[in-house]
């Protein structure tokens, strides 16, 4: 009787809403609102507590900010995405951007909750904000599915990554950081735009505050991601040791070669039975070798790259900020704690610090190259120098175009003091990893 109570509250409710959205014209802001809308909201904002910020002083301007001000990016419309959306949709974020250049597959549907099996196909940002869009009164969620924003990055009051990738997050980063202002070496505070990124693999996640310029930004903490993806032939080919290195065998050799689902078809990590195949035989290889720790998770691991990822985030600056990294454990039993990163004196990205590269006049420069990708703390992915030697801008190697690639590769095998470059010499990298061109201090080495 109590349960049949409730239900006829809960329609006359319902109705009572239905009714409300009817009397809506074009579903504007101001016009979707009903009494206690955002009291969950407000019960952060517009009363102090044991957790606030000790400058936050409660009022009934902020859920004002939220509705009518700020402006949010989120990167990321997958697993982490969808999760991110829907939080801030019904916390009162109501101007929120979303960028992914992904589209709907339908190994997504088991997590990524605002896709449909009719949504198959289609662009995730279209689809995950046509979806809030129509489910949250009030909230406009602009899509962004062919193209980032580069541009338009200094309009966002924040911005919300819940990316898969190393790069993504870094290129962002650089974004940032390249949006703050110096005066007198003084950094503008104005000038910082706050990065939320988060994380999640499996049942693993974490999440982090980053205030470019003040607090460790993604670069300082490089060496927290697995350092190295590709692994040398060799070593995958005939000296195993580690079981990513048997993963990678199947991946790289044997699939192409046995062709298990046809001719033609692609390795796709989000298809089960791709997985189980490269596991199986990952399982063998590793066998053969003595080799312990081949999971299915792992393999899953090695085959999409996958970058521990989001698990939620500090949603109010009522509160004092997360301070500023957690990690969140669900493997065995449940785990988590917080701890603060610290910025890096000579981070390559935000200190403005020039790096020192430190080579001998005869190294070669294919040594530099391997530096700039090996170092934990660089990470590059193809890296493209440049120089001015003799008072011309010269590219010494470059990557991406094949033809530059093919003109500079000799390049590689001559020695530094070949190349005309001299001890002091100034040397810009670009990397896919940042939006700025990176500047080196050669030093020459005896
Ligand atoms: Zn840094």
């Amino acid at each position: 009787a109590l349960s049949s109570l409730f239900r006829e509250k809960k329609r006359r409710r319902l109705e009572e809403l239905t009714e409300k959205f009817m009397l809506v014209d074009g579903g504007s802001a101001h016009a979707c609102e009903w009494d206690g809308r955002w009291n969950h909201i407000k019960k952060f904002l517009e009363r102090p507590g044991p957790f606030t910020h000790p400058d936050f002083e409660p009022s009934t301007e902020t859920i004002k900010f939220l509705l009518e001000t700020c402006k949010i990016l989120v990167i990321g419309a997958g697993g982490l995405g969808c999760e991110l959306l829907k939080d801030l949709a019904l916390s009162g974020f109501r101007n929120i951007h979303v960028v992914d250049m992904d589209t709907i597959d339908v190994s997504n549907l088991n997590r990524q909750f605002l896709f449909r099996p009719k949504d198959v196909g289609r662009p995730k940002a279209d689809v995950a904000a046509d979806f809030i869009n129509f489910r949250v009164p009030g909230c406009c969620v602009v899509p962004y599915p062919f193209h980032t924003i580069k541009s338009q990055c200094f309009e966002f009051h924040i911005i919300v990554c819940g990316l898969d990738s190393i790069v993504a997050r870094r290129w962002m980063n650089g974004m940032l950081l390249s949006l703050l202002e110096y005066e007198d070496g003084v950094l503008d505070p104005t000038s910082i735009i706050p990065l939320i990124d988060g994380g999640t693999e499996g049942f693993k996640g974490n999440a982090r505050v980053i205030y470019p310029g003040m607090s460790a930004c993604i670069d300082c903490t490089l060496e927290f991601y697995p350092p190295q993806i590709n692994f040398p032939m060799c070593t995958i080919a005939s000296m195993p040791r580690l079981p990513e290195h048997c993963v990678e065998y199947v991946r790289i050799l044997q699939w192409p070669k046995e062709m298990p689902f046809g001719d033609g078809v692609v390795l796709d990590g989000d298809d089960p039975r791709h997985v189980q195949w490269v596991y199986q035989r990952s399982v063998e290889r590793a066998a053969e070798f003595s080799i312990t720790g081949v999971t299915y998770r792992l393999t899953q691991g090695v085959i999409k790259r996958i970058i521990p990822a989001v698990a939620g985030f500090d949603k109010y600056y009522a509160c004092l900020p997360l301070s500023n990294y957690m990690v969140f454990n669900d493997v065995d039993g449940l785990y988590t704690y917080s701890f603060e990163a610290e910025r890096k004196e000579n981070c390559s990205a935000c200190s403005q610090i020039p790096l020192d590269l430190h080579f001998s006049p005869s190294s070669k420069l294919q040594e530099v190259l391997d530096y700039l990708t090996e170092s934990v703390s660089l990470q590059m992915k193809s890296p493209a120098i440049t120089a001015t030697v003799e008072g011309r801008n010269k590219t010494l190697y470059l990557q991406s175009v094949a033809s530059i690639e093919q003109r500079t590769r000799p390049n590689l095998s001559k020695t530094l003091k070949e190349l005309g470059l001299t001890d002091r010499h100034e040397l810009a990298v670009a990397d896919v990893t940042t939006p700025q061109t990176m500047l080196f201090r050669l030093c020459f080495t005896s």
